[in-house]
Parts: structure tokens; C-alpha cells; sequence
């Protein structure tokens, strides 16, 4: 689990409101947090509990389940007890869709047992239905002192909004693309359900915002609107974003420059993971995200060199790997004993080309021998050489320093400063 969040950079936006969601503040000015969404099926409690605590003991701050039936809401209540039985209290949010007005109303230690409700307005119900099942929702909201994110997406936009906006765009001297009138319908339609579920009675420190679509100008366009337009926290995140570097790439471009901007709140990185891939390298991506871009520090980073022909082995790139590896596992633990060591970096360099330099420049580094040099590997701490590791064991022996140098470098939590 991580520590609570640290406050954000001072490019992030500060003037949302904020909402707290079991205890994690999203928005006025506070960490930006990370979230992410489980692939169980909810009415399959113990496979859904497994992957919640993978998701938590990730670093997702908040975790969002499916309640799409009857079973799956019957399981929200026995899922958060065996949740908090294991010591893992991570805020659950459910995801409805077309039902949730009656799975809600229907499933009251459902409706307790969560501690945000996503609602898409373009799923809420059709014609004459969609305004009471809405309010219904949000009526639930207020009875049991929940939160909400309004959670607009272009594949299921309110398509009575988008024909309105198209209408209007058509009356206009000069009227706009498609693009533009499909930017605006995602912005209107959420800013307009925040309003009208403020005028239900649920307080604006209850809601946040998001309106994903899937392509990464889109994204930006659309959050850029979205941020002049409302207070209301931001809930990022590219939808569909895809496969493997795709998706990683996709989501990071998008998310960066809007992070940049300072806009969003709260971050998920909607990967669909390799077939029984791990669901948790959501949350990686989205930690290692806010990491590099310093408005978090969750880990320590592994600086690594891409290798070149002046190292023909991949020795380094084990190296590499294993301590970053080695440096995710021992987490949990530093992070309850020492303060600070998730800012730490570790260079982990395949010759003498950059890598005393790069090493020099980290907390600790190793500066691995290239082809044709002397076969030792000087490591360098706090900017100087401390010691040269040569032989069979070299891996192990600054896995053993880096242990070391943690102990030595980051103050004990509770110990006098
Ligand atoms: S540090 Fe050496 S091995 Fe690594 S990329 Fe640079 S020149 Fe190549």
C-alpha cells in the first residue's frame, strides 16, 4: 500500500474543488492519485478480491469494480468485508451502466459498500427514462453520502446531446466540424449532468469529471475545454488506449501535455493487457508517469543506458532488470521504514563511455565494463567512487550495497531528524 499522497507540483491546478473518495482527497491541489480498474468478473468474489489487493499492493489508490447484474452488486458487500479482513482498504468504485439506478436501489450493502459511483449520463437510460433513472442515481448518491464521477465516453455519448449540439452547430454563420461539435457534446454533456446533479442536491464536492475518447489530440482538446469550463476534479484517461507500447505510448503523450497544463486530478492508464497478462502494469505505467514528469515519486527509478555495440553482453541489461525488480519488491517494506526512498535513482550503465558520469549522478550507480575494457565495475555513491566490484557476483554484490545504501542514506520513519 502506498503512504498517502504527497502534495502535487506546483504546476498542477489548484483551484478544483476537492472530492474525497474513503479518504483519498482528489483535486484541490492535492497529489494527483493514481486508479485503475479491475477485469473479473464482480459476482466472482474471490478472483475479484485477489485482483483488487494485486491492484493496491501496485500502488492503485483507488480501484474501480463492474456492478452490471444482480450477482455482481449481491458480491460488493462480501468483496469490501474480505477486503478489509486481509487489511486492504483500498476505496472500491463501482461502474454502472443502464441498471444502476435499480442495482443501487435494489442492493443498499451494495450501495454502502462503495465509495464512489461512476456514472456515464450516456448510458443512464433511453427517451424518457434517462432523467429519472439519473436522478435516481444521484438521490442514492446523497442518501448515503457518496461521491460521484460523472464519466462521459464518446462510444456511448448521449445521443439526444449530440443531435442538440449538431442542430445548434448547424444554425451557426460558420459552423463547426464534426470534430469540434463531437468535442463540444462530451464537454456539455458532463459539465451539464454535474449541474443538474448539483441542482438534485448533491454538493459540488461530490463530483468529478471525465470525458475519455480514444485518440490523443481528441483527449487533449476535450480536457483542455472541459478544465476552463468547470472546478471539478478530472478523472484522465484515454480510453481504448490499447496494447502494450501502444497503449503506453498513447496514454503517456495524451496525459503529459494535459498534465503539464496542470489539468487532471486523478489518472487510470486503460491498458487491455496481453492474454493472462498482469493487471497491475496499469498502475506501473501510470506511477512511472507521474514519476518521470516529477509530480510524484512512488518507487526508486532505475536509469539504465540502451546498450550499444560497445557492449556486446546483456549482462548489464539482467543487471538492470533485476535490481529493478529487487528495487519494486523490497518497496512496501522501505517505504514503511525509510522516508524518502522512493525519490531514490540507481544508474545501472553498460560502459566507461557515459556510464561514471550517469552513475555520478545518481544516488548510487554501477558503471558495468563494455567490450575489450578491464573487467571491474566501479560503483559510485552520492556522486563518488566507493568501491569496485569485480568477479562472478557482481549482480548480487550491488543488489547488497544498494540494501546498504538505503539503510545508511534514508532516516527511519519516527527516528529523530
Ligand atoms: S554507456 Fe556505453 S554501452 Fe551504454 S549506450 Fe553509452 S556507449 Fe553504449
Amino acid at each position: 500500500m502506498n503512504a498517502p499522497p504527497t502534495p502535487a507540483s506546483p504546476a498542477h491546478r489548484h483551484d478544483t474543488v476537492c472530492v474525497r473518495v474513503g479518504g483519498v482527497p482528489i483535486g484541490g491541489g492535492h497529489a494527483i492519485v493514481v486508479q485503475s480498474m479491475t477485469n473479473t468478473d464482480t459476482a466472482d468474489v474471490a478472483a475479484t478480491v485477489r485482483q483488487v489487493r494485486e491492484l493496491a499492493e501496485a500502488g492503485s489508490e483507488l480501484v474501480r469494480i463492474t456492478v452490471n447484474s444482480d450477482e455482481a452488486a449481491a458480491a460488493v458487500a462480501p468483496i469490501r468485508d474480505q477486503l478489509d479482513r486481509a487489511g486492504c482498504h483500498v476505496p472500491l468504485i463501482g461502474d454502472f451502466h443502464f441498471n444502476g439506478h435499480k442495482l443501487l436501489t435494489e442492493h443498499p450493502g451494495c450501495a454502502e459498500a462503495l465509495a464512489k459511483y461512476r456514472i456515464n449520463p450516456g448510458n443512464v437510460g433511453r427517451g424518457s427514462k434517462r432523467d429519472p433513472q439519473f436522478a435516481t442515481m444521484i438521490e442514492l448518491a446523497c442518501r448515503y453520502d457518496k461521491p460521484v464521477r460523472i464519466g462521459v465516453n464518446w462510444g456511448s455519448l448521449d445521443q439526444d446531446l449530440l443531435a442538440r449540439v449538431m442542430d445548434e452547430n448547424a444554425r451557426r454563420a460558420q459552423p463547426l466540424s464534426s470534430q469540434a461539435v463531437m468535442h463540444e457534446a462530451l464537454v456539455r454533456s458532463a459539465v451539464d449532468s454535474a449541474e443538474r446533479a448539483v441542482e438534485l442536491g448533491l454538493p459540488a464536492d461530490r463530483i468529478v469529471l471525465s470525458a475519455k475518447v480514444s485518440g490523443v489530440q481528441d483527449l487533449i482538446a476535450v480536457y483542455t475545454e472541459l478544465a476552463r469550463r468547470s472546478r471539478q476534479p478530472l478523472h484522465l484517461g484515454l480510453t481504448e488506449a490499447g496494447m502494450g507500447s501502444k497503449g503506453i505510448v498513447a496514454s503517456s503523450a495524451a496525459m503529459a501535455v494535459l498534465l503539464q497544463a496542470g489539468i487532471g486530478d486523478t489518472i487510470r492508464i486503460s491498458l487491455t493487457p496481453e492474454p493472462n497478462g498482469d493487471r497491475s502494469r496499469e498502475v506501473v505505467v501510470a506511477q512511472e508517469l507521474l514519476q518521470t514528469m516529477g509530480l510524484r515519486s512512488f518507487a526508486p527509478l532505475v536509469t539504465a543506458c540502451p546498450g550499444c555495440g560497445r557492449t556486446t553482453s546483456t549482462f548489464f541489461q539482467t543487471l538492470a532488470q533485476s535490481i529493478q525488480d529487487h528495487l519494486r519488491r523490497r518497496m512496501p517494506e522501505w517505504r514503511r521504514d525509510y522516508a524518502g526512498v522512493e525519490d531514490m535513482t540507481v544508474a545501472v550503465m553498460g560502459c566507461v563511455v557515459n556510464g561514471p558520469g550517469e552513475s555520478k549522478h545518481a544516488n548510487i550507480g554501477i558503471s558495468l565494463p563494455g567490450t575489450g575494457e578491464r573487467p571491474v565495475a566501479p560503483v559510485y555513491e552520492d556522486g563518488e567512487k566507493t568501491v569496485t566490484l569485480k568477479g562472478d557476483h557482481i549482480a548480487a554484490e550491488f543488489q547488497q550495497l544498494v540494501e546498504q545504501y538505503v539503510a545508511r542514506r534514508y532516516r527511519r520513519h519516527g527516528a529523530p531528524s
